[in-house]
């Protein structure tokens, strides 16, 4: 009888919330102790100790009883500098990507539009194009090696007149690279404007940041997430000031806290120490490839990233996935995703260690 109450409010709620909207169910398993976690694109590296400790010393100076300040000045100023921002651009920032994102939909937001993505991709695209009732269309990615289908999003393009399109270069959670020339095609297609999501550039030796003066509806997107700091919430976003000065009257003054601005500006100054894990990653990529190569039942996708794609035999992706969990390493699963990830397990680069125990795993688990 209760349940049935609590089943009635909950849709009472649901309605009242956002037409349209579905009870999710909740996804999140709590965070095992002493799990090795591959399973979130995390970086498994901190700071070196004497790092820390002068971290600490630092942070006493900031005064918590005042606001930030809103512009993010002198952290700003750091980040064009270590990511070689071109001067003539402009620049706004994150409470991470997640919160550029949603600042762009809103920004770009009438009723009618359409947010475009290629699929399957980094699934915030899509939820938050949702959740400020924007349509979302997603474009099939080429089922072979997951490029860009250039025709079908010429076409898509086209017919929809996306607002907004989000590129994922390289891509979640297929782990490649699209084809620059494509790239330009889609923005030189496009009415409204194209973010590239660069939130693993660091790891592809790679990046678009240099087109943005030469194409006004080009956004390039960059987090600090995957390279070490997905703890403070930190991501950018890079456009000629046309476009840029639009979308920034849609972010809330101090979305930038005190401390992560503090942070921020504090080891950008040690920026080489993150440059030298990011190179340890993608050789110890290199390695986890090889070492996956060499088992029957998986196949793994090249990668431009900080993890890799793997495919498994038909229907035993899940009980992969649990006898690794069993074994204590946890990598992500794709069940009743997009079913171009049919069989699919990401897996995250971890420390060399984690990778020894991650191959273990999974060779017992096929
Ligand atoms: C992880 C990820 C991000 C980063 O999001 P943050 O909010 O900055 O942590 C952005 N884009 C893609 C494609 C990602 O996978």
């Amino acid at each position: 009888m209760a349940s049935v109450i609590v089943d009635r409010r909950d849709e009472k709620i649901i309605h009242l919330i956002r037409p349209g909207a579905k009870k999710k169910p909740a996804h999140n398993a709590p965070p095992a102790r002493g799990a090795i976690r591959l399973d979130a694109m995390e970086s498994p590296y901190t700071w070196p100790a004497y790092l820390r400790g002068e971290w600490a010393e630092e942070m006493q100076k900031v005064s918590l009883n005042r606001y930030p300040d809103p512009q993010s000045t002198d952290l700003k100023a750091k980040l064009r500098q270590v990511f070689d921002i071109p001067a003539a651009t402009d620049l706004m920032l994150g409470n991470g990507s997640d919160e550029l994102v949603q600042i762009i939909n809103l920004a770009m937001r009438a009723p009618g539009r359409t947010i475009m993505a290629p699929v399957p991709t980094f699934s915030m695209y899509e939820v938050v194009a949702r959740n400020v009732g924007l349509d979302f269309v997603g474009v099939p990615l080429c089922t072979e090696d997951f490029s860009l289908d250039l025709d079908a999003m010429l076409t898509a393009i086209d017919e929809h007149q996306p607002a907004v399109i989000y590129l994922a270069s390289p891509n979640n959670p297929t782990g490649n690279r699209f084809a620059e020339a494509d790239i330009v095609q889609i923005i030189e297609a496009s009415t409204g404007i194209v973010v590239v999501d660069e939130a693993f550039a660091p790891f592809s030796g790679s990046s678009l940041m240099g087109l943005v003066e030469k194409h006004d509806n080009l956004l390039v997107m960059c987090s600090l997430s995957k390279v070490g700091l997905a703890g403070i919430r930190l991501g950018f976003l890079v456009g000629q000031s046309t476009w840029m000065e639009q979308i920034k009257e849609a972010r809330l003054p101090y979305n930038i806290n005190a401390l992560t601005q503090y942070t921020g500006e504090f080891v950008l100054d040690y920026f080489d120490i993150f440059e030298e894990q990011i190179e340890q990653t993608v050789r110890d990529r290199a390695w986890v490839v090889e070492n996956i190569r060499r088992l029957k039942g998986v196949e793994v996708f090249d990668s431009d990233t900080n993890f890799m794609l793997l495919r498994v035999a038909n229907g035993r992706a899940e009980a992969v996935d649990m006898e690794m969990r069993e074994r204590g390493v946890w990598v992500q699963n794709f069940i009743g995703d997009h079913p171009m990830l049919r069989d699919c397990l990401r897996v995250t680069v971890g420390k060399p260690s984690e990778n020894v125990a991650f191959i273990s795993a999974i060779t017992s688990a096929l």
